[in-house]
């Protein structure tokens, strides 16, 4: 079952104490596509420059990821982030961010897109969020992404999106700014009477916590002693679990709670390489191998 995602393709430059890369692949719907393919065939939408290199598009078909949807912009300059990471791999600042061709996207899905079940809208611009969610009326499962700077700049818009859409997924520091709360329990359930049927808050090195109203808990995250790059845990975390929905085509409680487990233990291999290279290196197998450690891990 395909899975539909739209959010930034970008350069990113990365600096983390041990290394610094420029402009490696990255982008939140690119490291989602990536860690969703290894569970379902997935179509991206984005927009891109002409500076985009035709080696990035292979690797992403290569990966049965559809690229129908993303737009190349004639002379135009692909999305740029640039960070850095502080010495506990956990912080990290935005040291620049050019949108270049991402300032002007209009997402205009595909046909087929359209008609895609599961519904991912990765970080980005909360207008554009609501332009895909406008085309993709019959989504049966639209699950969003979001980040503070979206939240204080465009918070009715992010309201809207929050009346919309069944599953939210943001990180414990946005969770605390979109409530006002600092306790994390509080914030999910005040999370949910916003609109969203499920909240999951993500604590990096800390698991996930889930939210409904019927259910509360907290899933850790797999212990990994070699960090490498941290950037795109979370957009695999997202990949993982609703690639893994979308394989299912189930989101009862039963079914979320794997795709949580799931979505970090993708993400636990995204930080172990540069960029995307954990991901790369490894396959479905992999990821099943560390599920039977995890399950061992939390069984007691
Ligand atoms: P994560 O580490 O999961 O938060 O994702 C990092 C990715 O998000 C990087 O590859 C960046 O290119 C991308 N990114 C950073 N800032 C933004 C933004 N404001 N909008 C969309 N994508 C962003």
């Amino acid at each position: 079952m395909s899975l539909v995602v739209v959010g930034s393709v970008a350069f990113d430059s990365v600096e983390t104490p041990q290394e610094t890369r420029e402009n490696v692949l990255g982008g939140s719907a690119v490291y989602f596509s990536y860690a969703a393919s290894f569970f379902t065939g997935v179509r991206l939408a984005g927009v891109v420059g002409e500076d985009w290199p035709p080696e990035h598009t292979h690797l992403l078909r290569g990966r049965n990821i559809d690229l129908a949807g993303l737009q190349t912009v004639p002379g135009g300059k692909t999305f740029r982030w640039r960070g850095r990471y502080l010495a506990d791999m956990n912080s990290r600042e935005t040291k620049e961010l050019h949108l270049n061709v991402m300032e002007n996207f209009n997402p205009v899905l595909p046909d087929h897109y359209r008609r895609c079940p599961f519904l991912f809208l990765a970080n980005g611009s909360t207008d554009i969020q609501l332009k895909v969610l406008d085309q993709c009326p019959g989504a049966t499962l639209a699950v969003a992404d979001t980040m503070d700077h979206w939240i204080a700049s465009q918070r009715d818009l992010i309201d809207e999106m929050l009346r919309r859409i069944d599953g939210l997924v943001l990180n414990d520091t946005e969770a605390k700014l979109l409530t006002g709360e600092q306790n994390l329990v509080t914030a999910g359930k005040r999370t949910l009477e916003f609109g969203p049927r499920f909240v999951v808050i993500k604590k990096g090195e800390h698991g996930a916590m889930f939210f409904s109203k019927h259910e509360c808990y907290v899933l850790p995250a797999f212990p990994t002693a070699h960090v490498v790059d941290p950037t795109g845990a979370g957009d695999s975390f997202a990949g993982g679990m609703m690639g893994y929905l979308a394989q299912q085509r189930e989101f009862d409680p039963e079914h979320l709670k794997l795709a949580l487990a799931y979505g970090i233990l993708t993400a636990s291999f995204t930080v172990e390489g540069f960029g995307l290279d954990g991901l790369i290196a490894i396959s479905r197998d992999d990821i099943e191998r560390r599920m039977t450690e995890y399950r061992k891990m939390l069984s007691f």
